[in-house]
């Protein structure tokens, strides 16, 4: 039965979902927001909102994963992973726990719980979990976006649900451009009909349609319809109505999929192979003596303390030009280059065995 695969996927997904704000490479988180320090933590190592090349990886890398998937697997996204549809299959599981027959209203009181540890979830991508309660119990602000963002994601999975994905859901839109005939999807078999008419496959259906009707952008491809269709004909003896249809090995699937791998491997070979200390310095005036000014910036990818030094052959620095970065940590500052000669002053940054060498031009 296809519930019982959504179960298990939606199982091993929770499972992700509450270990992922733990989870720490070299004391890097393996996904978080620092907003304060402007930054990402992601896959053990930190990006700098201000590499932009990297977002821009992570962004083709994303939207490919996306396009592939969708031309070759249809919906699979939309009924065996979105949040959307599994947390409201997980509640609706745990209502079954407990006694009493009115399974909506179960799922609706178990939602509220669920809800607040999902929110909480979201919180810890951009707060340290340890220091999580305590902001709670410090900041209003705090206390009240999180209630706001419960309140929104409670009404949203227990009152809109599916009616969510038919309606405002921009994946859903895009997914009708990139179906083809041989994208997999749930479908009723025209060639049989009229099937038994018993109406199971629409009194399941979590989005309220009739997959007899053909194939509808309402659809998630969530399967309790051929799970429901299954019950019922099993009994006679004869194959289900409804299954899913669709041709998942094709030469679209390889391209696609290919270019998906592309995409991540570039991203990641990138990302991992970056420099852990950046160094950038540029002139940016002059005294009223006619002396270069400079600004710097240091970004520390390591989770090690680092001390630095800024000289320049020939030229005397005034400003700071020494100092500690903390792990994962970023400077900046301001120098004034004095008593050099010629047309260019050369920078040089050491930083525990680095050096880094700088040659700027006067403008
Ligand atoms: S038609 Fe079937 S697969 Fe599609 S949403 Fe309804 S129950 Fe799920
Ligand atoms: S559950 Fe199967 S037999 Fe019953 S109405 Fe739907 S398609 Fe027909």
């Amino acid at each position: 039965m296809w519930e019982k695969r959504r179960t298990v996927a939606a199982a091993v997904q929770a499972v992700f979902w509450v270990l992922l704000p733990f989870v720490r490479v070299d004391g890097v988180r393996l996904f978080a927001f620092d907003l304060d320090g402007n930054r990402i933590h992601l896959l053990g190592k930190v990006l700098w909102f201000g590499e932009f090349y990297f977002f821009l990886f992570l962004s083709i890398a994303v939207i490919s994963f996306f396009i592939a998937i969708t031309a070759v697997l249809g919906r699979v996204w939309c009924g065996w992973v979105c949040p959307q549809t599994m947390i409201p299959l997980i509640a609706s599981k745990a209502g079954r726990l407990f006694p009493g027959r009115n399974e909506r209203t179960k799922r609706a009181v178990i939602l509220i719980p669920v809800t607040a540890v999902v929110t909480a979830l979201l919180f810890l991508l951009f707060v340290e979990p340890g220091a999580f309660l305590p902001l709670l119990a410090r900041s209003r602000t705090a206390l009240l976006l999180f209630g706001m963002t419960w309140l929104v994601i409670y009404a949203d999975l227990a009152f809109w649900g599916p009616r969510f994905c038919a309606t405002v859901c921009p994946y859903s839109i895009l997914q009708e451009v990139l179906f083809d005939e041989e994208t997999l999807v749930v479908e009723y078999d025209r060639s049989r009909h009229p099937c038994l008419l018993c109406g199971a496959c629409e009194r399941v259906c979590p989005t309220g349609i009739d997959i007899k009707n053909g194939l509808q952008r309402e659809c998630i491809a969530c399967a309790s319809c051929i799970d429901a269709c299954s019950r019922v004909t099993e009994k006679k003896n004869i194959p289900p109505f409804i299954s899913y249809r669709g041709r998942v090995w094709r030469k679209k699937a390889g391209v696609l999929t290919s270019l998906w791998v592309l995409a991540t491997a570039v991203f990641i070979v990138s990302h991992l192979s970056r420099p852990d200390f950046l160094f950038t310095v540029a002139r940016k005036g002059e005294t009223a003596g006619g002396a270069p000014v400079f600004e710097y910036s240091l970004r520390n990818g390591t989770p090690r303390k680092i001390k630095f030094r800024i000289t320049s052959p020939g030229s005397r620095l005034l400003g700071q030009t020494e100092g500690g970065l903390s792990p994962y940590g970023a400077a900046s500052g301001t120098f004034v280059a004095g008593g050099g000669e010629g047309r260019g002053v050369t920078i040089i940054l050491e930083a525990e065995g680095r050096k880094i060498v700088r040659h700027l031009e006067e403008s």
